[in-house]
C-alpha cells in the first residue's frame, strides 16, 4: 500500500490558512490516522507574540464571481487556491477595472492558479489561471465571498513529544497553513507524521518533539510560549519543507552553518550516499527564519527534496501529485529517519567545570612517568582541547575533526574524563 501518498491525498483537498478550521481538520486527520497522542493546542486571537499579534481566526464558506449572464467564472469550491487567503466578506457588483485590481494570474504560467495571501492587510481577491482570465468577457461582475473573521478565535497547532532517555531533545517542525498544494504543504506534515510514527514506540536516546504549526506566525507564537524550555533542551532542530518530490535533495544550513543539526544532516546524506544541494542561511524561507533569529538562536536546519522557490510549480496549483510521489516522500523520510538514527548513537560530551580544569590537582597523568616530556605535554593538550569543545554542541566525531585526533583516541579521552567526573554526557 502506498501509505505516504494516501495521507498526502487526504490532507491535500483541505483549505488551510494560518488559522481556521482547515488547520484543525488537518491535525485531526493526522491524529486519527497515525498519531493518536498528537496534542491539538490553541492560542487566542489577539495574543501578542513578540512583535506580532495572533490574527483573528479566518474561515470561509463560499466564494465565486459571476458574469453578466449569471455564469460562475471563478468558483472557490472547484479549487481553494482561487481565493486569496484572508479575503474579507463581500457581496456586490463590480466593473471590470475594479475586478482586475483583485485578480491574480501568472502570464508566464498560463495554466497555473497562483497561491496568494493577505493575512495582515484587509483585502479581497481571487486567483486564476491566466488562460482562464483571458476568457473573461463583459463589463459587470457579481462578487461573493462568504468569509468570517473571529476576534475570539484561535491559532491552532499540533505537538507530539516522545520522551527519550535524555531530557535533551531534537525538534522537528513543519507547517500546516498552505491550501491545496502537494510539495509546499502536505509533504512536510506527511513526512513528519511517518517519522514520528516510526520513532514513537522505540526507546530513543534523546527526546523527540514534533510540531505542526502555521508558518511564521505559528513559529513565532510557539517560540514565545515555550522559549525557556526550548532553549534548555533542544540540541538540534529541523524544519521539513517541500520534502516530497523525487527530483533532488536539499539542505539549508542554520545561520552560521556549523550547528550540530547541520553536521548531522550532512553526515546522514553522506552515509546514505545521496547527492544534494547545500544552501546557506541566506536562502532561508520557512520557520528556520524564526528559530535562528537574534534573541532566539536555536540553530535550525531545513531538510527538503527540491527547495521552495526552486521548482517551476512552486506556489501554484501545478504543485500537485505529478510533483509529489510516494518515492519522493519516502526519500524525504529516509533522510530525516537517518538523521535521528545517527543521534541515537551520538555521544555529546559536556564539561562539568567552568573554565579549564586544574589537571595537576587531579593527577591526570598516572602513566606519564614512562612517557617522554613532549608526549606528556601533548596528552595534556589533547585533554584540554577535548574539554574546550565539550560544550554540548559537538559529538565525538566532530571533536575528532576539530582537534585533529583520531576517533579512537578521542573516545579514550572521553572515557578517561567521564570516570573522573570532568565530563558528562548530554
Ligand atoms: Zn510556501
Amino acid at each position: 500500500m502506498k501509505k505516504f501518498i494516501t495521507l498526502a491525498k487526504k490532507l491535500y483537498p483541505i483549505n488551510r490558512s494560518i488559522t481556521g478550521k482547515g488547520v484543525v481538520k488537518t491535525l485531526k486527520i493526522i491524529k486519527a490516522s497515525h498519531l493518536p497522542k498528537l496534542k491539538i493546542k490553541k492560542i487566542k486571537s489577539g495574543t501578542s507574540v513578540y512583535d506580532w499579534k495572533i490574527p483573528p481566526e479566518w474561515n470561509i464558506k463560499n466564494a465565486f464571481i459571476k458574469d453578466e449572464s449569471g455564469k460562475k467564472i471563478i468558483d472557490y469550491k472547484k479549487n481553494n487556491l482561487h481565493i486569496v487567503s484572508y479575503s474579507k466578506k463581500i457581496n456586490k457588483y463590480v466593473d471590470k477595472k475594479e475586478l482586475n485590481k483583485h485578480l491574480f494570474s501568472i502570464p508566464k504560467k498560463p495554466k497555473a492558479i497562483p497561491y496568494v495571501t493577505s493575512y495582515y492587510k484587509t483585502f479581497w481577491g481571487f486567483c486564476l489561471a491566466h488562460q482562464e482570465r483571458k476568457k473573461i468577457k463583459g463589463k459587470k461582475f457579481f462578487v461573493h465571498i462568504n468569509s468570517n473573521f473571529n476576534n475570539k478565535g484561535f491559532l491552532s497547532y499540533g505537538e507530539l513529544y516522545l520522551k527519550g532517555k535524555s531530557s535533551k531533545e531534537i525538534l522537528i517542525t513543519t507547517y500546516v497553513c498552505h491550501p491545496s498544494m502537494a510539495n509546499d504543504e502536505v509533504s512536510g506534515p506527511v513526512v513528519a507524521t511517518f517519522v514520528a510514527k516510526y520513532f514513537k514506540n522505540l526507546k530513543n536516546k534523546y527526546s523527540l518533539r514534533f510540531i505542526f504549526i502555521p508558518e511564521t506566525i505559528g513559529a513565532i507564537a510557539y517560540i514565545h510560549k515555550h522559549y525557556k524550555k526550548l532553549k534548555k533542551n533542544i540540541i538540534a532542530s529541523y524544519c521539513l519543507s517541500c520534502i516530497g518530490d523525487d527530483r533532488s535533495y536539499s539542505i539549508i544550513l542554520s545561520k552560521y552553518g556549523s550547528a550540530l543539526s547541520d553536521s548531522t544532516a550532512l553526515e546522514a546524506l553522506k552515509k546514505l550516499k545521496i547527492k544534494y544541494k547545500k544552501y546557506s542561511f541566506l536562502h532561508r524561507g520557512s520557520d528556520e527564519r524564526q528559530f535562528n533569529s537574534p534573541g532566539v538562536e536555536i540553530p535550525m536546519t531545513v531538510i527538503s527534496r527540491t527547495k521552495f522557490g526552486n521548482y517551476p510549480e512552486y506556489h501554484t496549483s501545478l504543485d500537485n501529485f505529478e510533483v509529489v510521489t510516494e518515492k519522493g516522500l519516502k526519500g524525504g523520510f529516509k533522510v530525516v529517519k537517518k538523521i535521528i538514527d545517527l543521534f541515537q548513537n551520538k555521544i555529546i560530551p559536556v564539561s562539568t567545570v567552568v573554565c579549564e580544569p586544574m589537571l595537576s590537582k587531579r593527577k591526570l597523568y598516572p602513566t606519564t612517568s614512562t612517557l617522554r616530556k613532549n608526549q606528556i605535554h601533548q596528552n595534556e593538550k589533547n585533554i584540554l582541547h577535548f574539554m574546550s569543545y565539550s560544550d554540548g554542541k559537538n559529538d565525538l566525531e566532530r571533536i575528532s575533526t576539530l582537534i585533529n585526533l583520531p576517533i579512537n583516541k578521542v573516545t579514550k579521552i572521553f572515557k578517561f574524563l567521564i570516570k573522573r567526573n570532568l565530563i558528562s554526557e548530554l
